[in-house]
């Protein structure tokens, strides 16, 4: 939770609208949030991961980025379509394999799945999930 000053807080507001192109040029760092494996490729995801997904499930909701019910998953108000589901790309099953193996090679699915790998988050800001519209990172200027 943001704690800072009225005036900090329009600082920051300022330094967002201006370092956007930034994110673009990194590419979603920050939305790496599903990172199922260890450096040796093994899954390590028992234990939080199912619960750790469906709390950016909640959070895509409730910013009307995503619909989830029990036979949707889908796009919400913004209207901008999820690369993959987090539910089946992080199986470690055949199912999550056949689901894998059916999205399009560039889909990244350790990133959050309105993050394009290459320029970053596809939402319009106002509808990202509340945590990612309040943090600002260490390579943002201001
Ligand atoms: S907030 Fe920082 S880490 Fe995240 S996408 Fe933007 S520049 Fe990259
Ligand atoms: S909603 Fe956008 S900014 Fe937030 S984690 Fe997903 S891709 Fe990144």
């Amino acid at each position: 939770m943001w704690h800072g000053t009225r005036a900090t807080r329009v600082a920051v507001a300022e330094a967002q609208a201006e370092d956007f192109d930034l994110c673009n040029e990194c590419g979603g760092l920050c939305c790496c949030l599903y990172l199922a494996h260890d450096e040796n490729g093994a899954y390590i995801g028992d234990g939080w991961l199912p619960e750790y997904i469906e709390l950016w499930l909640e959070r895509l909701q409730a910013s009307g980025a995503l619909v989830v019910t029990d036979t949707e998953y889908r796009a919400g108000e913004a209207g901008v379509e999820p690369l993959h589901d987090p539910r089946l790309s992080h199986l470690p099953t055949a199912e999550g394999a056949a689901y894998r193996a059916s999205l399009p090679a560039w889909v990244d699915v350790r990133k959050c799945q309105f993050c394009h790998p290459d320029t970053g988050c596809l939402l319009p800001r106002t509808y990202r999930a509340d945590i990612c519209r309040e943090w600002v990172c260490e390579l943002w200027r201001g």
